[in-house]
């Protein structure tokens, strides 16, 4: 049986140095755990298919689905500040494009599916634990409404992986509305392929920042669109908690979606210099350091650009600059909007920042859960007899009452009544996160048990972040000091 999905393949149109061309590899016994339906629907492909045998078997890379033109993109990138030459996608590989619901182009790769030629000592394949940790992670992106790579499915492959032991193998299938990097770009530019980095930026234009197209200068505007993006995207992340752990820029989305789900995880009480990734030693990937980071993979994303803003290389670095100057103030005006959002603010005005900034200290220093925090706030905003619930996630609970003390003055300057008030905070500030140790814990049962009932349920208490859902309240709740999880792996 062939089965047809409605590919419209750009990329693999491209120059043939941007990618191998390679199939996936067949696995033992597919077996489908998740399919995400209404995603299928968007994407226009059929959910019941996709669930079928033939459907498992598309998902794991064993039968490929016709229109199919598989490739593994190439890339390079700065790992940890340190620049590789050639990366490549060592364990995914791109089926093609699909245009969804809504007339946006998406890729469809799969994710574990075999060695290609980037794959270097890997053997391109994936745990069942990190794939189920991508898919509920990036799910929760989606719905707490922040630009991301989405998951379509998981599979498990019937065959094992060796990593530090031996673990059940898995495929996800993610989508993205593109897989192009910082270190696609920087992969031509290092090759001193000029015209590779135009036909990229080209594509990237037509397909990311159609706006960029008619500008005076179309290169500038890919680069002031990128740089909003990216700025905006760590606001998000930032007011959300949540932590990628792997900033290289070879996980720098050009689209501005957060990609690339490893060792990430989202905080529990509020500390800005935490980190889970246990291979980040040196906490250069931290929470409050994700900003300083964007903006150094987008210098060296301008520095791929340089050839196509000026003849002059000065006068193209001094344009850049200028461009890249404005990334703090975007970031910050983007993460401060946000944050007088999370404690119920309709107005700006001068010191609402260091308002914002001392509940934050007082968080940090008492060891407040951050979601809760914000979440029980609401409750505060409508009247103050809640206040209990906040002032107990404080070590010192009346570091909170001096802080409320300040923030009631604040908000009653302003018309909104109370009730309008909390209800605009619980809009942004979420009950539920993918919280690490239930993350750790459907794995496990997955994993070690064949589960699955623990994972459908996370993504169910997931998919309404902003619901009460009394029946789920446990989930709202942080771990437990014994339940805490200190460090996450890539799993690679
Ligand atoms: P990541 O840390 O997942 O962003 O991956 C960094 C690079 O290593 C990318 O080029 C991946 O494709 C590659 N890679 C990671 N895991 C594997 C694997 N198991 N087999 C082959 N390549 C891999
Ligand atoms: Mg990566």
């Amino acid at each position: 049986m062939t089965v047809h999905f409605p590919f419209q393949n750009t990329y693999a149109a491209l120059p043939p140095n941007f990618f191998a061309r390679v199939a996936p590899t067949p696995v033992n016994s597919p077996r489908l755990v998740k399919l995400n339906r209404a995603l299928a629907i968007h994407l226009g492909l059929d959910p019941e298919l996709l669930a079928s045998p033939e459907g498992a078997e598309i998902l794991a890379g064993t039968r490929l689905p016709d229109g199919a033109d598989p490739i593994a993109m190439a890339y390079a990138g700065h790992q940890f500040g340190q620049f590789v030459p050639q990366l490549g996608d060592g364990r995914a590989i791109l089926l093609g494009e699909v245009i969804d619901a809504d007339g946006v182009r998406r890729d469809i790769q799969l994710k574990g599916s075999g060695p290609t030629p980037f794959s270097r000592l890997g053997d391109g394949r994936a745990a069942l634990g990190p794939v189920l940790r991508e898919y509920i992670v990036s799910e929760a992106m989606a719905t707490l409404g922040i630009p991301t790579t989405r998951s379509l499915a998981a599979v498990v492959t019937g065959e094992s992986v060796m990593r530090e032991t031996v673990l059940p193998g898995a495929v996800l299938t993610r989508v993205a509305s593109s897989h192009i990097r910082v270190g696609t770009f920087q992969f031509l530019a290092a090759r001193g392929d000029t015209e590779g980095v135009r036909r990229l930026a080209d594509h990237v234009i037509a397909r990311h920042y159609p706006q960029a197209a008619s500008a005076e200068r179309p290169y500038h505007a890919l680069l002031e669109g990128v740089i909003v993006r990216q700025a905006e995207l760590i606001a998000r992340w930032l007011l959300i908690g949540f932590i990628h752990g792997v900033m290289n820029t070879d996980n720098t989305s050009i689209s501005g979606e957060t990609i690339d789900y490893g060792p990430c995880a989202f905080m529990d009480h509020y500390d800005p210099a935490t980190v889970f990734s246990s291979i980040d030693q040196q906490g250069r990937y931290a929470y409050a350091n994700q900003p300083p980071i964007a903006l150094w993979n987008l210098v060296r994303f301008a520095e791929c650009l340089l050839p196509l803003l000026a003849d002059q290389q000065e006068k193209a670095i001094a344009e850049a600059k200028d461009l890249l100057d404005t990334f703090a103030g975007k970031f910050s005006t983007a993460h401060q909007a946000g944050l007088r959002k999370k404690i119920g603010l309709f107005s700006a005005r001068e010191g609402d920042e260091a308002l914002v900034q001392d509940l934050l200290d007082a968080m940090a220093k008492n060891q407040a859960d951050f979601t809760l925090a914000f979440r029980r706030l609401a409750e505060a905003a409508r009247d103050r007899a809640n206040d209990g619930a906040v002032r107990q996630l404080f070590a010192d609970p009346t570091a909170f009452d001096e802080w409320a003390a300040r923030w009631r003055q604040r908000t009653a300057d302003e018309p909104q009544p109370a009730e309008e008030r909390r209800n605009a905070m619980r809009a942004v500030n979420p009950a539920f996160i993918p919280r690490n140790h239930r993350i750790e814990a459907v794995i496990k049962a997955a994993v070690n048990g064949n589960d699955y009932a623990p994972f459908e349920e996370l993504l169910t208490v997931l998919s309404k972040p902003f619901d009460d859902q009394p029946e789920y309240a446990g989930y709202a709740e942080p771990p437990q000091p014994e339940q805490r999880v200190l460090q996450t792996f890539c799993g690679t």
